[in-house]
């Protein structure tokens, strides 16, 4: 099959040639048809990721066709139209018989932990705990983008923040996950605050939802302006940035018993950020994190995108073959495209 390889961390991959996968007794081989270009594959490209052992084939966002099923596999079969969140459960430990299979033990994750969906085919194991099937009437493409960003931010807002009608929200950081959380808290009927610092992802952001939005820019006191405009503060507010200014804006933020949800990842030198605990005890906040979503959830996100209320579509960016997928990798951390890049041609 035709794939994308690194063989080498930080030098440009390449196109080649390289083996079939066939797929273990529980798992599949997915034949791809849509698969998502993320920041989280140049961070793998980049060997940000101890997982990853070279060579490698990233991509984690993607939709496709059973192509060959495992002896274990009961409930799915050749030719099922399925996706997949991007962690893959094991489906036989405490997390997951608890129903917490997004922060499962044995975790794997497809563009990581094995190769991913850079290519014509890609492997899932523990198939049965881990597969979506896709509604008739939606397309690859729109169901590659939403494996990632999407049910990752409607985690963190539906199921972590339990945004209800009226509240209001603060989504600090609208890139992928912002921009998700921003339609899906909206469409949940609450009334949200975008924040960023780029007036197109405002601009975006209203579009999608968002009653009111700040430019952290051009307002020198974030969490107070936040406050004011909402009487009080926000009742649920998510760092969706993943960045220590942010995640301290979204807890200060809150009114009293507000929820602070911290779905960006905060990364190396920005792994502890000054958390102001006074700030949390005094006014009873809590501080919860966001990691993906169980395969099992996506009905309930189904169900609001075939009604209508959510349309992951209008963050489709552009799309493109296999091979410029290179180039979408390579350039993420300089890129400035809007909406999810999607390769479709293979
Ligand atoms: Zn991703
Ligand atoms: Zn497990």
């Amino acid at each position: 099959m035709k794939a994308v390889l690194i063989e080498q961390f930080s030098q440009r991959p390449t196109i080649q040639q390289v083996a079939d996968p066939t797929p273990n007794n529980h798992g599949v081989v997915i034949r791809v048809k849509a698969t998502g270009v993320c920041r989280s594959d140049w961070h793998c490209w980049q060997g940000h990721d101890t997982d990853v052992v070279l060579p490698h084939v990233p991509g984690h966002e993607f939709a496709g066709i059973v192509e060959a099923v495992g002896k274990d596999v009961s409930k799915f079969k050749v030719g099922d139209r399925v996706t997949v969140p991007f962690i893959n459960a094991c489906g036989n430990c405490n997390e997951c018989h608890s129903g917490n299979h997004q922060v499962c033990g044995n975790q794997t994750q497809p563009g990581f932990t094995h190769w991913g969906s850079f290519a014509e085919y890609t492997t899932i194991d523990h198939a049965d705990v881990n597969l979506v099937t896709l509604p008739e009437h939606m397309d690859f493409t729109t169901a590659a983008s939403l494996g990632c960003r999407f049910v990752t931010a409607f985690r963190a807002v539906v199921d972590q923040g339990g945004v209800t009608a009226g509240q209001w929200v603060a989504v600090h950081g609208c890139g992928g996950v912002g921009l998700s959380a921003i339609m899906i808290a909206s469409a949940a009927g609450a009334n949200v605050i975008a924040v960023d610092i780029a007036e197109d992802k405002l601009a975006l952001a209203k579009s999608l939802g968002a009653v009111i939005t700040l430019n952290a820019n051009t307002t020198d006191d974030v969490a107070a302006a936040i406050k004011e405009v909402t009487n009080g503060g926000a009742h649920v507010s998510l760092d969706a940035l993943g960045h220590p200014v942010t995640c301290v804006n979204s807890i200060n933020c809150l009114r009293k018993l507000g929820k602070h949800i911290q779905v960006g990842l905060l990364l190396a030198e920005h792994a502890t950020p000054p958390i102001p605990m006074d700030n949390v005890v005094a006014n009873e906040l809590q501080i919860l994190g966001s990691h993906g979503m169980q395969a099992f959830r996506y009905n309930a996100m189904m169900a609001l995108i075939l009604s209508g209320k959510l349309q992951p579509e209008k963050l489709l960016g552009k799309t493109i073959a296999l091979e410029d997928a290179i180039d979408a990798m390579v350039d993420m951390d300089t890129s400035t495209s809007v909406g999810v890049t999607v390769v479709t041609h293979f």
